[in-house]
């Protein structure tokens, strides 16, 4: 593939390490290097088109070519490239940002920490957790429980609090404070004959025991997506999120809603919190809040707890946390930019307008033979892939055939995602019903070449 030392791939192969690649595997087959973008289409250097049928990666909500962002970054570019908010400082942008932020949050929420990446501010919420115990006098109150198949990031903690095995061996992690409990696919962990409701109640029963016996005192809070997108888009049972919540507020167990995939309108809603109707006390988002252009994450924490750790920095004489690029001017700016454009074009309803599409287009493969399962919301959606759909598994002989619909989706130009039994779909926000059915053509058209 890269017989030419001087080629763009040769180059890649020999300097970098490519996240979530096999790396061996990559010497061999190179990597795909995309040029430019055009809407919801990216092209990669050799001038063959893709339509990014994941967003890039579940993100760029306003797709490859929105010139308002370039502008906006240009604008504060040249105003004032760079500057921190340490100390007291600030910045226009910034401020705008946790304002335009607050105001379609759900209600509760107050104040706004802002990082980089969707890993850092679920690391934040954890230590924002973690200082809000400590200044209301509960020391013993952090333990965190996340889920079977939660993705949360890669950071030490944020990797912690993730429930995938693939990150945490040869990783070393979890490191201490996270408890687990159960991921609500009905369909992937029903039990025989159990009916959603059932399931749901056993799901329940188990976060209930599992606070009981750890300790409600040692337990400061609870993470999750509102739809588990690496994990599976597992879109969960409609009451099940109500339902962990009250045993939640029962023992006084803080609930951390990781947006950073959900948030602003991929589920059809603005945030999936009220999709689901989930009344977080921390959020938090990343990617469609700048659709990705420049790397920006917030942690929105509610006026209560924002209130105890305002005073316990006071007392202790500091808030010794902060990154350095937090509120960063220009990623600010084009975040800025983002939100306004979500109003003004009302993605909300446009998301609304299409998804019913898109959903109906997955829906319509369930009959086919290699599909055990279509779901999704919005415009987020998965099909679980099975070669015996009585056991609803992946018999051994067919092992990589969610690479492969992968491999075979992207041959026709189409880019989707894939774990070994599953195949996603999470276009830009932008997409139209045509494009829809390009997506979801080439797509079926991968199913039925077979294994
Ligand atoms: N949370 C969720 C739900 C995610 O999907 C991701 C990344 O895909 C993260 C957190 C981590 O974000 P980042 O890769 O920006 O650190």
């Amino acid at each position: 593939m890269a017989s030419n030392p001087n080629s763009l791939a040769a180059r890649d192969i020999a300097s970098l390490i490519h996240p979530y690649t096999n790396l061996e595997k990559h010497k061999e087959t190179g990597p795909t290097i995309m040029a430019r973008g055009d809407g919801v289409y990216v092209y990669d250097d050799s001038g063959k088109r893709y339509l990014e049928g994941m967003a890039g990666l579940w993100s760029t909500s306003l797709g490859f070519s929105e010139k308002r962002l370039v502008e906006a970054a240009t604008r504060q570019m040249e105003a004032l490239p760079t500057y921190h908010i340490f100390g007291g400082r600030s910045t226009e942008p910034s401020i705008e940002l946790a304002e335009a932020l607050l105001k379609i949050v759900p209600k509760g929420l107050g104040k706004v920490l802002f990082a980089n990446s969707g890993s850092e501010a679920n690391d934040q919420a954890a230590k924002i957790v973690w200082f809000y115990h400590n200044a209301i006098g509960k020391p013993l109150k952090k333990r965190i429980i996340g889920r079977v198949r939660g993705y949360h990031g890669i950071t030490v903690f944020a990797g912690s609090m993730t429930g995938q095995v693939a990150n945490h061996i040869e990783w070393d992690l979890p490191i201490g404070g996270v408890l687990r409990t159960d991921c609500p696919s009905h369909y992937l962990f029903g039990e025989p004959g159990e009916t959603e409701a059932q399931f749901v109640d056993r799901l329940v029963g188990n976060l209930e025991a599992l606070i009981e016996r750890e300790g409600p005192e040692t337990i400061g809070a609870f993470i999750a997506e509102p739809v588990n997108g690496a994990g599976g888009v597992i879109v969960p049972p409609k009451d099940y999120f109500p339902r962990i919540q009250e045993v939640l507020r029962r023992h006084d167990i803080l609930m951390i809603a990781d947006e950073v995939i959900c948030g602003f309108g991929r589920t059809g809603q603005m945030f999936g919190c009220d999709t689901f109707g989930i009344e977080p006390d921390i959020m938090t988002v990343a990617k469609a809040l700048s659709s990705a252009y420049l790397p920006i994450s917030a942690t929105v924490i509610s006026e209560a707890i924002a209130e105890k750790i305002t005073a316990h920095a006071g007392k202790i004489g500091n808030f010794a946390h902060g990154f350095t690029y937090a509120g960063h001017p220009v990623a600010a700016a084009v975040a800025l930019e983002t939100l306004r454009i979500y109003e003004e074009r009302d993605i909300i309803a446009h998301v609304q307008e299409v998804a019913p599409h898109l959903q109906a287009r997955l829906r319509a493969l369930a009959a086919h033979p290699l599909v055990g399962e279509a779901r999704g919301v919005g415009l987020i959606g998965a099909l679980q892939l099975v070669t015996d759909k009585a056991s609803r598994t992946v018999l051994p002989a067919a092992a990589g055939i969610g690479p492969l619909i992968q491999a075979r989706a992207m041959e026709r130009g189409v880019i989707i995602r894939a774990s070994p039994d599953a195949v996603f779909v999470c276009p830009p926000l932008i997409i139209t019903k045509a494009e829809i059915d390009e997506l979801m053509d080439a797509l079926s058209a991968a199913l039925d070449d077979g294994l």
